[in-house]
């Protein structure tokens, strides 16, 4: 345990976020990049050692990191065996450090009646230090099994997979459409929350380690390709590996079917996003690849990770105004009484866009129940605003009903609308070629904990299988999928 009183003497105190005024400058990482040793060594300190640790399992860590212990070893000072605790359970410490939601602090029991460990801190200060000091290197396996596996997909389900995979000795092959590797962790999450050196860092580690990827292979693919992309034939990959693993992400957008949907400017949020973060890696922006915010009234509609870096990457192109739209009321500023601890807290949350578009333009841009109902023309089939109907939700028999309120329709300025509504689940182009089964929500059909389809030989994990979720459970999942693949 850290200190046994240490609950008692220190407070929470998250590390800092480089200043608001610089970071929306650049596309740099939110994060200052330093830590701060002994405020770290405090905030261990703050650890209970609880005899059941709610935050390492449950409904905390979904990979079960060894939490108590690594701020244990991180308040007596012993980072690299916090490092090596941490790498048992978790790859790539440095992706959840960063972009977790953290579950975990969620259900920490200090939360109950305090504030609860910083966590997430705690994670990416003891990866950020195995880096800076050597400690993290490649691995390659000292045997080969002769086992050939192909991966499909190469988020962090497919590269958790071909990580631990490899680590067994069998023989993975990574097949990404993309030209880079790394799933919606190079072409989703911003630079700014994620930067892709850190994705490329590990990447470039899992190729000295003997994981082979191949890049602009578009699986089961046909027809047109972009440029550089090539079909390659999933049939023959199922025939010519013993175990093929489909990790393809839940990319299918959710539309919004209003009036004037076909409008110019208004565009799903993964084309803003997606474009954005390749023009930036290919030519900082100078090709001109991108959809641009620049001096532009921004409306973003939905929420969520995709809608606060929607917001979060129109500020740093320069937008004029920035609204977002929200379905749903606001959440209560504490935990409501049918969301007690140690459940995930339904709270008001304010992230790193909300905060950046405060100070640019003096309020959050967030404005709850609102219902979009049409995209309003320029006349020269340009979008030039959205027009919206406030809604009231209300409990009806125990189940929430939204009903428009009269009078209530306006019409927002708009000239570029950004759709943040989420995802409906896997296309399946390339799972119908190998006939596997669908649930009811569209995702391929297996089990948590045994990743098996309908077909004898392929497997599936991560968003494709559980629907869009988060890169902690992606990682969750690929290394489940991998033993179950090893067992196999
Ligand atoms: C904008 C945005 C922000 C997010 N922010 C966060 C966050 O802050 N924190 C968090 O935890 N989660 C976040 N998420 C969710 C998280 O990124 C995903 O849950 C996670 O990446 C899913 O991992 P995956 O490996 O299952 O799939 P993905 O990361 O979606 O990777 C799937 C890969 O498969 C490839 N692929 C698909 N079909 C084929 C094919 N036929 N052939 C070859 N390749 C194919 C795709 O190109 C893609 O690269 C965010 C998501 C988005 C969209
Ligand atoms: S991966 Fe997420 S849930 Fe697990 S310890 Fe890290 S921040 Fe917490």
């Amino acid at each position: 345990m850290g200190k046994a009183t240490g609950f008692k003497e220190y407070k929470r105190k998250t590390e800092s976020y480089r200043e608001i005024s610089l970071r929306v400058k650049d596309y740099g990482e939110i994060f200052t990049g330093t830590h701060d040793i002994e405020h770290l060594k405090i905030q261990g300190a703050r650890c209970m050692d609880c005899g059941v640790p709610f935050c390492q399992s449950g409904t905390g860590c979904p990979v079960d990191n060894l939490i108590p212990e690594w701020n244990h070893l991180v308040y007596t000072e012993q980072w690299e065996t916090a490092l090596n605790r941490l790498h048992k359970t978790n790859n790539f410490p440095e992706f959840t450090g960063r972009v977790c939601p953290a579950p975990c602090e969620g259900s920490c029991v200090l939360g109950i009646t305090n504030p609860a460990v910083t966590i997430k801190n705690i994670e990416n200060a003891i990866v950020d230090k195995g880096f800076a000091e050597g400690w993290i290197s490649a691995k390659p396996p000292e045997h080969r099994s002769g086992k050939k596996v192909a991966i499909v997909g190469s988020g962090p389900a497919g590269l958790a997979a071909a990580a631990q995979l490899n680590k067994a000795g069998h023989s993975v092959t990574v097949y990404e459409r993309a030209d880079r590797i790394g799933g919606l962790m190079m072409y989703g999450i911003p630079n700014m929350k994620l930067g892709k050196d850190v994705v490329q860092r590990r990447v470039d580690l899992l190729k000295e380690e003997g994981v082979s990827f191949v890049t602009n292979a578009d699986v089961g693919g046909s027809g047109d390709m972009p440029e550089g992309r090539t079909a390659v034939d999933v049939k023959a990959l199922h025939k010519e590996n013993d175990a093929l693993l489909f990790t393809t992400g839940a990319t299918k957008a959710r539309n919004l079917e209003a009036p004037g949907r076909e409008l110019k400017g208004v565009h799903f949020a993964m084309e803003f996003l997606t474009a954005n973060t390749k023009s930036l890696l290919d030519s900082e922006h100078n090709d001109g690849n991108y959809i641009s915010a620049k001096d532009k009234n921004v409306i973003v509609i939905g929420g969520g990770d995709t809608g606060t870096d929607c917001i979060g990457t129109s500020l740093r192109h320069g937008c004029k105004s920035m609204v977002n739209f929200e379905l749903l009321p606001q959440s209560p500023e504490e935990r409501a009484e049918d969301n007690p601890w140690p459940l995930w807290p339904l709270i008001h949350r304010v992230d790193y866009g909300h905060e950046e578009s405060t100070e640019r333009f003096g309020r959050d841009p967030r404005e709850y129940q609102i219902l979009t109902k049409e995209f309003v023309d320029d006349g020269n089939g340009n979008v030039a605003g959205v027009k919206i109907v406030e809604v009231q939700w209300t409990k009806v028999d125990g189940r929430w009903n939204m009903e428009e309120v009269a009078g209530t329709e306006k019409v927002w300025e708009a000239d570029l609308v950004l759709l943040s509504m989420g995802f409906l689940g896997p296309e399946h182009y390339v799972s119908d070629v190998v006939n596997i089964d669908y649930d009811a929500r569209s995702n391929y059909q297996a089990e948590h904990d045994n990743y098996t389809t309908n077909v004898d030989g392929v497997f599936a994990a991560g968003d494709c299988r559980r629907g869009q979720s988060l890169v902690v459970w992606g990682i969750n999942e690929g290394r489940g999928a991998a033993r179950e693949i090893d067992r196999s």
